[in-house]
C-alpha cells in the first residue's frame, strides 16, 4: 500500500481538467493519477489547503558550464548562504546561483517539481546532463542553443534546407535536448572573431554570412514545427535590454507570420524611447500583440529587487551589462555554437531603470489577456532567483500590496508606465496555477505535467490556504514527485532523483556526411567524440515527437 495514496478535502486548482477551486480527493498509485485507490491507502487529510500540480518553470539557468562560470565568478556568494545537509538531503550553498544539490532542493521548496534549463550550447551538453543528474528531486531538460552555428548558417545560406533540417535534428540528438533556443541570432557571430560588432536590426547582415537574424528565426521556426518538436522554437530576441527594442520584437513577432514561437523573457525586450537614450515602456503593445496573435506565448522574465545575475549566451549583452554596472565579468566563446556572458548585477528600486523593468514585467502581466501564453518567469538568475516568485505571486494577487510596492519606488519611472490608470487586475488562484504550471506545462507540451487528470504525472503540492500569499507560496505544507512524499510539513522526509526529459527527432543519418568534414576543419574535438552517450542520462524520459496540440 506505500505506493498508494489518496488526498482528501483539499481545494483543488487543475485548469487543465477545468477544477477551479472544488474539494476533490485526489488519488495516486505508482507514481501516477489514478481515479480510486482502496480505503486502506494512505490519506493525507488536506482540509484548509490548496492542492494543485507541481510547479513548471519553463525558462531558467541551473546547469552547465556558464551556470558554474557565475558559481567560480562570485565564491562570497557560496559563504554567505549555505545550505547544511539534513537527515535526508545533502549540502550545498545558495546566491543568486545555487550549487546543484540546493537547486533542486530549493525548487521543491516552493512546489516546483519540473524545470528547464535555457540555454546550453551542444558543446555543453555533457557537463549539463551531469549537472542536473545531480540536481536533485526535479524533472528537468534543456535548451540546446542554434541560433549562432557556423555550420547551420552555411548550409542556410547555401540554400540546403533539408541538409539543414537534418542536421538540426542530428543536434538535438547529439545533445540530449528538449527544444530549439536562439539567443540573439547573428550577435554572438558579430560579436566574436574580435569583431565586436553587432547586431542591431533583424534584417541587418550577419558578419561574414550573407544571412540576417530574420532569416535565421524563420528557418528555426520552420524545423521545430517540422520536427513537431514538442515545444516550438524559444527566442531571445535581438537587443535585449536596448531602449526602443519593443520594435525588434514585435518585428520578430511579424516575422514568423501565424507559426507557433515563444518569444522568452519578454520583459528585457519591451522598452520604448530612442536607441541610446532614455528607456519607456512599450509594454502595451507588446501585451496587446500577444493578445491579439494566439501563435505566440511568452515568459515575462520578470524583474525582482536584489541580487542577480547576468547570465545570458548573449555575450554582446554580457559586455554592456559590464558597461553599465562596472561590476565583474566573463565573457566566453563556445567555438562555432554560441558566446557566453556573465556579470553579477543588484536591481535597486530607486534606479529608474531597474523600476522601470520590474514596473514593464507586472504591466505585461497584468495586460496580457490569455494567462496560457503569458506564463511567470525571471529568468532566473537574471532578473532575480527562482526564490523571488512567492513575493511576485503576492504583486499579482494583492492589490493593496501591489500599489504600496509601485509607490515606494522610483516614480519617474512608474511615470512612464499604466500601472497608476486603474489596473485593478488581482491574479485569482486559478490564474496562478495556469502562469506557473498549467500552462507551462502546455507550452512545453509537456502533457503529463502541470495537471492533476488520470495519467498525469502524480507530482502536487499542498498549500496552507493564507491571506499573505507570499507565505502560503514560500512554504508548502506538501510536495509530492512521483507520488512520493519528499516534503511534508515543509520538512524533507526523502531525497529523490528526478528525470531527464529531451526529445530524439527522426533524422536522415547521411547527414553526419555534411557535418564530419566541418568538425575535422574547424572543432577541437573529434565528430565521434562529439554526440552525448547514453551513459550521461541516467534516468530520462523521451517526450515523444508527434503533432503537438497548441492550445
Ligand atoms: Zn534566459
Amino acid at each position: 500500500m506505500s505506493n498508494m495514496l489518496r488526498i482528501v478535502n483539499g481545494r483543488i486548482y487543475d485548469p487543465i481538467n477545468d477544477i477551479d477551486g472544488e474539494i476533490r480527493d485526489i488519488c495516486v498509485q505508482d507514481g501516477k493519477i489514478v481515479a480510486d485507490v482502496p480505503p486502506e491507502a494512505r490519506r493525507i487529510d488536506a482540509s484548509g489547503m490548496v492542492v494543485m500540480p507541481g510547479g513548471v518553470d519553463i525558462h531558467c539557468h541551473i546547469a552547465g558550464s556558464k551556470v558554474n562560470l557565475a558559481r567560480k565568478l562570485q565564491p562570497e556568494e557560496r559563504r554567505h548562504d549555505v545550505h547544511p545537509r539534513t537527515l535526508f538531503t545533502r549540502s550545498g550553498t545558495g546566491g543568486s546561483v545555487p550549487s546543484t544539490f540546493a537547486t533542486g532542493y530549493r525548487y521543491a521548496m516552493l512546489g516546483y517539481t519540473t524545470a528547464m534549463e535555457a540555454a546550453v550550447p551542444p558543446l555543453g551538453a555533457r557537463h549539463t546532463l551531469e549537472e542536473l543528474h545531480d540536481t536533485p528531486v526535479l524533472d528537468k531538460g534543456f535548451f540546446v542553443l542554434m541560433g549562432n552555428n557556423a555550420l547551420l548558417y552555411q548550409l542556410l545560406k547555401e540554400g540546403r534546407k533539408e541538409e539543414f533540417r537534418e542536421a538540426v535534428a542530428w543536434w538535438i540528438n547529439a545533445a540530449r535536448a528538449y527544444a530549439i533556443k536562439l539567443v540573439n541570432p547573428g550577435g554572438a557571430e558579430a560579436w566574436k572573431g574580435g569583431r565586436n560588432a553587432y547586431i542591431t536590426d533583424l534584417n541587418q547582415e550577419i558578419d561574414a554570412f550573407g544571412l540576417t537574424p530574420n532569416n535565421v528565426v524563420q528557418a528555426l521556426v520552420d524545423v521545430a514545427a517540422e520536427l513537431n518538436l514538442p515545444h516550438p522554437a524559444h527566442i531571445h530576441c535581438n537587443n535585449l535590454g536596448v531602449a526602443g527594442n519593443y520594435e525588434t520584437t514585435l518585428e520578430t513577432m511579424r516575422a514568423v507570420s501565424g507559426r507557433r514561437a515563444h518569444i522568452t523573457h519578454i520583459q528585457f525586450h519591451s522598452y520604448g524611447g530612442e536607441f541610446g537614450a532614455r528607456h519607456k515602456s512599450q509594454a502595451p503593445a507588446i501585451a496587446e500583440y500577444i493578445n491579439n496573435h494566439p501563435n505566440i506565448s511568452a515568459d515575462v522574465g520578470q524583474v525582482m529587487f536584489g541580487k542577480a545575475t547576468g547570465m545570458t549566451a548573449d555575450a554582446q549583452l554580457g559586455w554592456m551589462l559590464h558597461q553599465v554596472s562596472g561590476n565583474k565579468w566573463v565573457n566566453a566563446d563556445v567555438e562555432h555554437e554560441s558566446g557566453c556572458g556573465i556579470v553579477p548585477f543588484v536591481y535597486e528600486d530607486k534606479k529608474y531603470v531597474h523600476a522601470l523593468q520590474w514596473a514593464i514585467g507586472l504591466e505585461l502581466f497584468l495586460l496580457s489577456k490569455d494567462p496560457w501564453r503569458m506564463v511567470l518567469s525571471t529568468d532566473h538568475p537574471n532578473g532575480g532567483s527562482f526564490l523571488s516568485y512567492p513575493r511576485l505571486i503576492r504583486l499579482l494577487m494583492d492589490r493593496e500590496f501591489r500599489m504600496d510596492q509601485i509607490r515606494s519606488v522610483n516614480q519617474q519611472a512608474i511615470k512612464q508606465t499604466v500601472l497608476l490608470d486603474n489596473l485593478e487586475r488581482e491574479y485569482t488562484l486559478q490564474e496562478i496555477a495556469i502562469v506557473t504550471r498549467a500552462g507551462p506545462a502546455r507550452l512545453l507540451g509537456l502533457r503529463n505535467k502541470g495537471q492533476l487528470g488520470v495519467g498525469a504525472d502524480a507530482d502536487i503540492t499542498i498549500y496552507m490556504e493564507h491571506e499573505d500569499k507570499e507565505e502560503m507560496f514560500s512554504t508548502p505544507r506538501y510536495v509530492l514527485k512521483d507520488g512520493r512524499i519528499i516534503i511534508e510539513d515543509g520538512e524533507f522526509r526523502a531525497d529523490y532523483e528526478g528525470r531527464v526529459l529531451h526529445v530524439a527527432p527522426d533524422y536522415d543519418p547521411k547527414v553526419e556526411e555534411v557535418i564530419r568534414p566541418f568538425f575535422e576543419d574547424y572543432y577541437t574535438i573529434q565528430f565521434d567524440n562529439y554526440p552525448v552517450g547514453e551513459r550521461y542520462l541516467h534516468k530520462h524520459e523521451v517526450v515523444p515527437t508527434v503533432s503537438t496540440t497548441d492550445k
